[in-house]
C-alpha cells in the first residue's frame, strides 16, 4: 500500500506513503485514486486532504519505475490529477516537505493548498531534459507571476515554500511544521460549503511583467543550454499558457512532452540520472556495512593535488594534516590553500569567517608520529614507486589500527602498494581529479584485498565531500586514464595521417567537449605524458603509438608553460595559436614513416575519438575493472569533460549499435599502414 486514508469527522485525510520521498509510483496512484473515490462515495466527508509521510510531500516520479511500463500504467499521472481536478468535494494539499515535479503538478492540481514553512518547491523535470507534462506548465502561471514560473520550469532550481508564502500558490502558510496538519484541518473545515469549488484551471495565467521576459530568457539560456531543447520547450509551453484555453495548453504540452521525450539530449540525461544513482551501488558490498569513523584526515604531500585534497575535507568541517618533508613544499601548498580560499571569498562564494574557520582546520606538519592518529590518511607524493614504498611503510609502523591508508596514484599498481604494509585489507586508492578542490569525479580503488567496509566507509565519505564515486579495479590508468591513452594516442595519428591540431581540437569541440585533446595536453603540459609514455615504453617496448609527442618535448615545447606546445601562446595569454612550426613538423614526420597524408572529415575524427574511448570501455568491461557500462560514462562525464548532452563515450556507442561500432573499429584500423591501432 503506498497510500492509506484516515476519516477525522467530515475530513479524509489522504497520506501517501512510499518512501523515502513518497513517489508516484504506480502503486502510490492507484491508492490515491482508490482513497478519493472512497471518499467521494461516503457522504460523511466533505472535504479531503493529501499529504505525505515522513519529510516529504511527494518527490514526482517514483524511479524505480523509470523507464517501465508502470510510468504509464493507468492511473497515469495525468489521468489522476484530472480526476482531483474535477473532483466534487474539495480537496487541500497539506504540504509537509518535499513537493517537486509530478508531487508539485498534484498539489496544484488540489483545489487548495496548505504549505509549511521550508518545504522544498520544484518542478525539475528540465533536468531530464523534459518539462512538466502533467499540467505543471499551465497550472503555475495561474498561481505565481510568469517571471519566476520561467525560471523555476526552465532551470528547475528548488524554491522554498517561505519566499512562495506571499503568493497565490498557498491559501495558508504554517511556520510551525508541527502544527500544519492542526490548521490545515482547521482551514478544510472553513472552506468545505465553500460553492463553486475554485480551480486553478478557472484562473488566467499570469502575464509577464517584462513584455521581453521570454526573448531575455531565450537569449540567456543560448549559451548555456546550447546542446539542450528542453529550456527553450518549457519557454514555449509557458508561453501557451497566456494564449490558449487551459485545456489547449495542457494539449500543447502533452505535444512537447512527447517530443522531449524521444530527444537524444532527454535519453542522455536520463542515462545518466540513472548511472549516477547506479555507481554507488558496490558489487559484493552490502548497503549495511558498518562503516568506520572518519573524524580526523591526514594528507602526505601538499603538491598541487595534496592541497586541493585537503581542501575537500576542510570544507565539510573535518580536520586535515598535511605533511611534507619539504619545508619550502609544505609552506607554499598551505599558502595555496589559503589563496583559493581568499579567491572564494573575494567572489561572494565564502565569508571571511568561513575562510578563516577553513584553514584553521588544515595544520602542516613535517614528520610521520603527527599524523598516527587520523582515521583516514591520502598519500598525494611523487608517482614513483620507491616514494609510495618509503611513504606507505612508514604510515604502516605509526598508523593507529584500523586506520584508513589510501593512494592518489593516477596509473601504479594499487596491489603492489598495498603489500609495503601488513594490512593490506586497509588500503584503497582515492584517485582525486586535478584541481582536486573542484572536480566531481573520484575513482575509488579497490585492490585484491580492500575490505568491504572500507570501500563502503570511502564510498559514504565521497558522497560527505561531493564527490561523484566509481569503483574501479587495479590496472594502469584504472577506468579514466587508461582509456584516455587511446583517446590520445588517436588523436596524435590524426595528425600522422593528415589532420592538424586545431582541426582535431575543433571537430571535438563542435561534438560537445570543453577542449579539444591538444588544447587540453597544453594546459596540463605535454611533458607529464611524456614521462608516463616513457614509462611504458619500458614496461611495453613494442607498444604501438606516435612519437610526435615526443618530438614536440624534445623542443621544450611543454605547452602553455613553455608559451610553446602543439599551439603557440603570448605570454599570461591562454590563446592558442596554430603553429606553422609544428605543422612542418608533423608533415616531416609523415613523410619519415611514409604515411600519405589525406584530407579526413570531422565525422570521422569525433568517431574514431569517441570510439577509441568506447572501445577501451569495453575492455575495461570485460576486465572486470569496471563494473557496468554507466560507470565508465559517469567517468568521463565528471572527470574528462565529455559533453552531457551525450550520455558518455558507453552509451554514445550503445546508440550507434555495437555491431557497428565494431564495423567502423574494423573500417578504421585499415586506414593507417594495416597497422593494428585500435585493437577491437
Ligand atoms: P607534486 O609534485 O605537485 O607534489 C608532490 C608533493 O609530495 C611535493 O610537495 C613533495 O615535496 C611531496 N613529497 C615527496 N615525497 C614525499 C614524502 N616521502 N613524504 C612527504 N611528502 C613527500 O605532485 P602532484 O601533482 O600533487 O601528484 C601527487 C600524486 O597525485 C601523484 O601520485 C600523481 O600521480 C597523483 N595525481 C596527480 C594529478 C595531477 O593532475 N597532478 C591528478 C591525479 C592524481
Amino acid at each position: 500500500m503506498s497510500a492509506s486514508m484516515q476519516i477525522n469527522g467530515s475530513l479524509a485525510i489522504i497520506t501517501i506513503d512510499n518512501p523515502p520521498v513518497n513517489g508516484l509510483g504506480h502503486a502510490s496512484r492507484s491508492a490515491i485514486a482508490e482513497c478519493l473515490k472512497i471518499a467521494e462515495a461516503n457522504v460523511e466527508v466533505q472535504a479531503i486532504l493529501v499529504t505525505g509521510i515522513g519529510k516529504a510531500f511527494s518527490g514526482g516520479a517514483d524511479i524505480k519505475e523509470f523507464g517501465t511500463d508502470k510510468t504509464f500504467a493507468q492511473p497515469s499521472l495525468p489521468a489522476l490529477i484530472e480526476q482531483m481536478d474535477a473532483y466534487t468535494k474539495p480537496i487541500v494539499a497539506v504540504i509537509n516537505g518535499v513537493c517537486m515535479g509530478g508531487g508539485l503538478e498534484l498539489a496544484l492540481a488540489c483545489h487548495y493548498r496548505v504549505a509549511s514553512s521550508g518545504a522544498q518547491i520544484a518542478l525539475p523535470e528540465v533536468k531530464l531534459g523534459l518539462l512538466p507534462g502533467a499540467g505543471g506548465t499551465q497550472r503555475l502561471p495561474r498561481l505565481l507571476d510568469m517571471e519566476s514560473c520561467a525560471s523555476m520550469i526552465s532551470n528547475g532550481q528548488i524554491v522554498l515554500s517561505d519566499n512562495l508564502a506571499q503568493s497565490a500558490m498557498f491559501d495558508v502558510y504554517e511556520t510551525d511544521r508541527e502544527k500544519l496538519l492542526a490548521s490545515a484541518q482547521d482551514f478544510a473545515h472553513s472552506i468545505a460549503d465553500v460553492r463553486p469549488i475554485p480551480r486553478v484551471r478557472d484562473r488566467p495565467a499570469n502575464a509577464p511583467k517584462n513584455a521581453d521576459l521570454f526573448a531575455a530568457t531565450r537569449s540567456a539560456l543560448v549559451k548555456k543550454a546550447k546542446h539542450f531543447p528542453a529550456p527553450f520547450a518549457c519557454l514555449e509551453a509557458l508561453e501557451a499558457s497566456l494564449v490558449q484555453t487551459f485545456d489547449e495548453g495542457v494539449k500543447t504540452e502533452r505535444a512537447i512532452f512527447q517530443r522531449l521525450l524521444q530527444s537524444p539530449a532527454s535519453l542522455a540525461l536520463r542515462h545518466i540520472f540513472m548511472a549516477e544513482r547506479a555507481a554507488g551501488k558496490i558489487a559484493g558490498v552490502d548497503a549495511n556495512t558498518p562503516l568506520r569513523n572518519i573524524k580526523a584526515v591526514a594528507v602526505i604531500g601538499a603538491g598541487t593535488m595534496g592541497a586541493g585534497i585537503a581542501m575537500n575535507f576542510a570544507n565539510v568541517g573535518i580536520p586535515v594534516q598535511i605533511l611534507d618533508l619539504q619545508a619550502a613544499s609544505l609552506e607554499k601548498g598551505l599558502e595555496r590553500i589559503r589563496h583559493n580560499y581568499q579567491s572564494a571569498v573575494s567572489k561572494g562564494k565564502l565569508t571571511h569567517e568561513q575562510c578563516e574557520h577553513r584553514c584553521a582546520l588544515i595544520v602542516g606538519v613535517d614528520h610521520y608520529a603527527a599524523v598516527a592518529q587520523a582515521d583516514l590518511v591520502i598519500e598525494a607524493v611523487f608517482e614513483e614507486m620507491q616514494v609510495k614504498q618509503s611513504v606507505f611503510e612508514q604510515l604502516d609502523e605509526v598508523m593507529k589500527p584500523g586506520a584508513i591508508l589510501a593512494s592518489n596514484t593516477s596509473t601504479l599498481d594499487l596491489n603492489q602498494i598495498a603489500r609495503f604494509t601488513n594490512r593490506p585489507q586497509d588500503v584503497i586508492g582515492l584517485h582525486f581529479f586535478s584541481p582536486a578542490n573542484v572536480m566531481e569525479l573520484l575513482e575509488i580503488v579497490r585492490g585484491e584485498e580492500t575490505a568491504a567496509d572500507v570501500l563502503a566507509t570511502c564510498s559514504a565519505l565521497a558522497k560527505k565531500i561531493k564527490k561523484t564515486a566509481v569503483v574501479a579495479g587495479v590496472c594502469d590508468g584504472f577506468i579514466g586514464n587508461r582509456m584516455l591513452e587511446q583517446y590520445t594516442k588517436q588523436a596524435a595519428f590524426l595528425l600522422e595521417e593528415g589532420c592538424t591540431p586545431q582541426q582535431v581540437d575543433n571537430a571535438i569541440e563542435t561534438f560537445g567537449f570543453a577542449m579539444g585533446p591538444f588544447r587540453m595536453s597544453d594546459l596540463a603540459g605535454n611533458d607529464i605524458s611524456w614521462v608516463i609514455r616513457k614509462r611504458r615504453l619500458a614496461a611495453n617496448p613494442q607498444a604501438i603509438y606516435s612519437k610526435l609527442g615526443d618530438l614536440l618535448c624534445e623542443r621544450g615545447r611543454f605547452g602553455q608553460k613553455t608559451q610553446a606546445g602543439w599551439y603557440d601562446y603570448q605570454v599570461n595569454d591562454r590563446t592558442a595559436h596554430p603553429s606553422e612550426l609544428v605543422n612542418q613538423l608533423i608533415k616531416q614526420h609523415a613523410q619519415t614513416l611514409g604515411v600519405v597524408q589525406r584530407q579526413i572529415s570531422d565525422q570521422e575524427i569525433v568517431q574514431r575519438l569517441v570510439l577509441a574511448l568506447a572501445n577501451e570501455g569495453r575492455k575495461i568491461l570485460r576486465d572486470g575493472i569496471a563494473a557496468r557500462s554507466s560507470d565508465i560514462d559517469i567517468v568521463y562525464l565528471k572527470g574528462y569533460g565529455f559533453p552531457m548532452h551525450r550520455g558518455g563515450p558507453m552509451f554514445y556507442a550503445d546508440c550507434l549499435g555495437w555491431d557497428n561500432v565494431l564495423n567502423l573499429l574494423q573500417q578504421f584500423q585499415q586506414g593507417y599502414q594495416g597497422g593494428t591501432w585500435m585493437d577491437c
